[in-house]
This record gives structure tokens, C-alpha cells and sequence, in this order.
């Protein structure tokens, strides 16, 4: 039987995320610097109402509160000993609102990064992240989730890690990457590099998300697009526009109507999983939502038209939008080499 992701997918052109899970804590009161997952068992009402806010507002997805839920970032706060406790809690808190929502809202189990930089650059060695990422996503499984959901991540190696993790549940996987830096992950990695990994490991989507702005993810999606099979499920998750310090605090500048627009450039660019990060609020997802609805599908767009109606976008996303889908970093040798699927006939512009 499909999943049901996979099942609003066969019914839906496109399926709507939630919005931030971060910055809508710190709203609620959550201090800098505290670890969002032991609300899920100190203040699970809260974790509640934000998800019953997004339902409300149109999500089709709800992501859990597990983002730092490894053992690595629980670490920090001493509880490194509950990973079990806090994901099986998000997962049921977050099962509880969608299947409250009296239609089908799917519970995906948010998987962040370590924190840990990994082997052959960092010391914490592949076994163990995978394990990590398993343990967690074990305790996602548990509490019912559809689906795990890795995200903002950066690197090959702790992405392949967490998928391997996750993969251990038998459960449908899902993984976006942030590209904040030129085009690319902070540790290198392009949009093709990423749909060369999608394709290796047979994920039910993979997209982008957080980063630096709804422009450049949007460039990022057009640029995941070129590289992928027409099949492939793309998702973007952008910030609410750009972080300001207003009041010594942090603000996202995104409107709901530029969100909005954000969402349809989205879908036009390839994404049919299309949500918010940092700084979305109910409100920006509505406006997504409404927006969505009465949206006709255009052309892919270009640089132009992107930055005509979101703002600039880095030079290296532009080259890679010229076709140059791996600029700087040579010829990505071993993108193609991994366990084939027998679909390797994506077009690449780069090789035209
Ligand atoms: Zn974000």
C-alpha cells in the first residue's frame, strides 16, 4: 500500500509544508539557546498549538519537533540519554494534530544535522552518525510518523549517513538540503550533486530548504529540476525572506504576499512540495495556500524573472541556471557512480 505522502501526491498537483518550527518557538516563549525537543514533554501544548496553527492555516505536511533530536545536538543539553523520549513524543503530538484535522495531514519526522563535522574532515566516524540518525529515527517511527524527513543539511557524507538511518525503519525518506552559500551547501554540494543522490537512493523527494532567502531557493529548485528525472518529487521549504535584528532580536522580513508569490514561483520552477523555514507564520502559509489554489501553472523561471519577483540570487546560482550545474568544482566524478537505478537520463545542460 503507497504511503500517504505518496497517496496525496497521486491525488494533488502540489501538497503544502508546514512553516518554521524554530522561530514560531521563540514567539512562544522558548530562549535562545534552549533545546526546542524538551518541550515536546515540558510544554507539549504548545507544540500542539503550532501545529494546529499551521493545520488551520492549510498544511498538508506537518513536520515533528525533533529537528536537533540526535543524541549529538541533544548532547548539548544534557540529555543525550532521552532520544527515545523526546522524538516518540514529537511524533505524537504531531499524529495527534493531523489525525484531529479531519483530513489527510501527513507527520513527517524532522532529522537535522549533528552538529558534528564528520569523517574524512571532522571525528565523529559515518558508523556512528548513521546509528545516531537509526536511534532517532527508530523513536520517529514509533510515534507514528509517515515519514522522516531529513533536513538543512550539508554535507555528503552525514547526508548519506542519515538516510542510511533512516532507511532502517522501512519507512519513506525524504531529504532537503540548504543551499546558503553561492549556490551550494556550506560544505560544497550542488542541486545536482543532491538529485544524484536522490536517484542513488531511491528518496520519495528531496529539495531544498532554509537558506538565504525565497529567491535563491527558488533558483535552487529550478537548478534541482534541470538535473532531476520529470518524475521526481522536488520540495522547497524557503526562509520568510531575510533575517533583520530588530530590537536585538532576530525577524524574518518576508511578507505573506511575498510568500505567496514565493510558493508560485516555487511550483512553476518544479517543487510540488511546497512549504516555509525560518520565520513562516499561519499567516505566510495561507497566503501560500490561498495563493496555490488559484494559481496556473507558468514557465520554468529564469534569473529575470526571479529576481524581478523575489530579489537578487548569488552568481553562483546564476551560473548554474546559465548550465554550469557544477561550476568550481570540477566534474563531480563520482555523481554517477553510486548503486544505479537504470534512470540516469537526466538532462544536463552542462554536458550540452
Ligand atoms: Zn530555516
Amino acid at each position: 500500500m503507497a504511503d500517504r505522502l505518496s497517496k496525496l501526491l497521486e491525488a494533488r498537483r502540489w501538497v503544502l509544508a508546514d512553516g518554521a518550527t524554530g522561530t514560531n518557538l521563540f514567539a512562544m516563549g522558548l530562549m535562545s539557546g534552549d533545546a526546542p525537543e524538551l518541550w515536546n514533554v515540558d510544554h507539549p501544548e504548545r507544540i500542539s498549538a503550532l501545529h494546529r496553527g499551521f493545520v488551520q492555516a492549510g498544511a498538508d505536511i506537518l513536520l515533528t519537533n525533533s529537528f536537533g533530536g540526535t543524541r549529538y545536538r541533544l548532547k548539548l543539553h544534557h540529555a543525550e540519554g532521552r532520544v527515545r523520549e523526546l522524538n516518540v513524543a514529537a511524533a505524537r503530538i504531531a499524529r495527534a494534530e493531523a489525525d484531529a484535522s479531519g483530513r489527510e495531514v501527513v507527520v513527517a519526522g524532522s532529522i537535522g544535522p549533528t552538529g558534528e563535522i564528520l569523517e574524512p574532515l571532522g571525528p565523529l566516524t559515518t558508523d556512528a552518525a548513521r546509528e545516531a540518525f537509526a536511534e532517532q529515527a527508530a523513536a520517529l517511527a514509533e510515534g507514528g510518523v509517515d515519514v522522516l524527513w531529513i533536513e538543512t543539511m550539508s554535507s555528503k557524507e552525514e547526508i548519506e549517513a542519515a538516510i542510511a538511518g533512516a532507511r532502517s525503519t522501512g519507512l519513506p525518506v525524504v531529504s532537503t538540503l540548504s543551499f546558503d552559500t553561492n549556490g551550494r551547501t556550506m560544505m560544497s554540494l550542488t542541486p545536482n550533486e543532491l538529485a544524484s543522490i536522490h536517484r542513488a537512493h531511491g528518496l520519495l523527494a528531496c529539495g531544498s530548504n532554509c537558506g538565504v532567502g525565497p529567491s535563491e531557493l527558488v533558483a535552487s529548485i529550478v537548478n534541482l529540476a534541470t538535473a532531476s528525472e520529470p518524475s521526481a518529487v522536488l520540495v522547497a521549504k524557503s526562509n520568510c525572506g531575510l533575517p533583520q535584528y530588530v530590537d536585538g532580536a532576530i525577524r524574518y522580513d518576508g511578507t505573506p504576499e511575498l510568500m505567496a508569490t514565493y510558493a508560485c514561483l516555487a511550483f512553476d520552477a518544479g517543487a510540488r512540495i511546497i512549504g516555509g523555514c525560518c520565520g513562516t507564520t499561519p499567516d505566510h502559509l495561507r497566503a501560500m495556500r490561498t495563493a496555490l489554489e488559484q494559481h496556473t501553472q507558468g514557465a520554468r523561471p529564469d534569473a529575470e524573472l526571479i529576481e524581478t519577483r523575489l530579489g537578487t540570487i548569488s552568481n553562483g546560482a546564476r551560473a548554474q541556471l546559465k548550465g554550469l550545474l557544477d561550476r568550481a568544482s570540477g566534474a563531480s566524478p563520482n555523481a554517477t557512480t553510486r548503486r544505479s537505478t537504470g534512470r540516469r537520463g537526466a538532462p544536463r545542460p552542462a554536458d550540452a
